[in-house]
């Protein structure tokens, strides 16, 4: 059979609430045409992130019944310990609210003022932890993993060459090194199992503790499958207990890959660092068997955890995301190649040439998507990074302007996505009708959660 279908039957149903243009017009124009100020319950589809977003399993919610709400030695802590050291093999695990959490935990007690934690790419929390605790993170991906257009099986590598190099130079400045896997910040491109491998060697050879940042393990691994030679007959399992064994430890956030909408942990080796991170655990987020979670929570990821290496699974969820890009494509429209595991990045410069960075292509592109489709997306370009130079308040572009759709996990139907590629293609084809847009409102920091636009007359 050609026709791929989604590896679940539907037992429960959420509606979704249909809104005309017309009332659309009016909810973006209350929201500044921000659509991180709109109201979830006014958006058809969804697609702002994949974070906390999936849909839990009946085991999933059959074993939130079952959780033990003991605050110490729970047996949902237990069970939740064995299916992450079954994947990881670490010894420590630690469960903490969220991934940050797991990541204010590590950094706090590693990273000081003048070290250096470099990654792939950095996620934002992950810089954001390391610069507050002082420390410097430091970007290290391949140089096709900046380039768009640039077909690569593995996107996400590590330089090793410029890792090699700033280990040589001040490894005694490096507490601990990282990859993130897949690279969200990057496009949610894989890394390769050699590239783990040989990242591992060069921290070892140096010993600087290597950490992985596993949010999207399942989705590398199955990569690593599809695309790596020596692993196609290999079990998903299998190829993520090889990526954990060359490491030191790792942070999760289980919102991902954990198939939960809330959960994280820390989980590591190292017993006087695993002893100094519990001590700071209960500072802020609890006894070590619950760390922030509800026994139930605990059970949910530890059912999650095995769901998530399932093959039909992940081959469900990788052609989904590679199904979209594939349409778009076809259309004319440019988006980041090849797809990564979890989103769809349209590049919205090559989709609006005639409005310029200054008058935000994506942020144009977002509102275009809600208003005419009820489709909800987020700009990466002008609105996210873009700076404003303090001398002459002029906007320095981001190096891309992009439009994210992020997928929920076994969330929508086929039938949602080839809504979502109509709507897009139909913006596509009035894309010269298009007018720029300009920022009227902004907070000092983070301002695309917040800031206020319009429409340039
Ligand atoms: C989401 C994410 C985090 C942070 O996890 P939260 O659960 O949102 O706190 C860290 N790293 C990567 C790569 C992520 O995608």
């Amino acid at each position: 059979m050609k026709t791929l279908i989604e590896p679940f039957k539907i037992k429960m149903v959420e509606q979704i609430k249909q809104t005309t243009p017309k009332q659309r017009h009016q909810i973006l124009k209350k929201a500044h045409y921000n659509l991180f100020s709109i109201r979830a319950e006014d958006i058809l589809l969804d697609f702002l992130t994949d974070s906390g977003t999936g849909a839990m399993s009946d085991r999933q919610w059959g074993a939130i019944m079952v959780g033990d709400e003991a605050y110490a030695g729970s047996r949902s802590f237990f069970k939740f310990e064995e299916a992450v050291r079954t994947i990881t093999g670490f010894k420590h695990i630690i469960p903490t609210h969220q991934g940050r959490a797991a990541e204010r935990i590590l950094f706090s007690l590693t990273v000081k003022k003048g070290l250096r934690v470099p990654n792939n790419t950095h996620f934002d929390t992950t810089r954001a932890n390391i610069e507050y605790n002082g420390g410097e993170a430091v970007n290290l991906v391949i140089p096709e993993g900046k380039i768009p257009s640039l077909v690569h099986p593995f996107k996400g590598n590590m330089d090793v060459g410029r890792l090699a190099e700033l280990l040589e130079r001040h490894h005694a400045r490096v507490p601990l090194g990282m990859i993130t896997i897949t690279n969200n910040s990057g496009g949610g491109q894989p890394v390769s199992m050699a590239n783990i491998r040989e990242t591992s060697r060069l921290y070892k050879k140096y010993g600087v503790p290597f950490f992985i940042d596993a949010c999207r393990f399942a989705e590398n691994a199955y990569f690593i499958k599809l695309r790596e030679p020596g692993y196609q007959d290999k079990a998903l399992v299998d190829i993520a207990r090889e990526m954990f064994s060359y490491a030191d430890g790792c942070t999760m956030s289980a919102k991902k890959d954990g198939l939960v909408n809330m959960g994280g942990f820390l989980a590591l080796n190292d017993d006087n660092l695993a002893m100094n991170a519990r001590n700071m655990l209960i500072l802020t987020e609890g006894f070590p068997s619950y760390g922030g979670l509800a026994g139930r929570d605990l059970e949910a990821l530890a059912v999650g955890l095995e769901e998530v290496l399932q093959e039909d699974y992940l081959r469900y969820r990788i052609r989904t995301a590679e199904y979209m890009g594939e349409r778009l494509l076809a259309a004319g429209i440019s988006i980041i190649r090849p797809t990564g595991g979890h989103a769809v990045y349209i590049d919205a410069k090559d989709f609006y040439p005639g409005i310029p960075a200054e008058q935000l292509p994506g942020q144009v592109l977002v509102c275009e998507l809600y208003q005419r489709c009820g489709i909800r997306s987020v700009e990466i370009g002008t609105v996210m990074f873009g700076k404003k130079n303090p001398k002459t308040g002029q906007t320095v572009p981001a190096p891309m302007e992009l439009v994210r759709l992020a997928f929920p996990r076994r969330v929508s139907t086929q039938s949602h996505f080839d809504y979502a590629v109509e709507a897009i293609i139909d913006t596509f084809r009035d894309r010269d009708r298009a007018r720029g847009m300009k920022i009227v409102w902004e907070p000092p920091f983070l301002r695309h959660f917040t800031a206020h636009f319009a429409p340039l007359d």
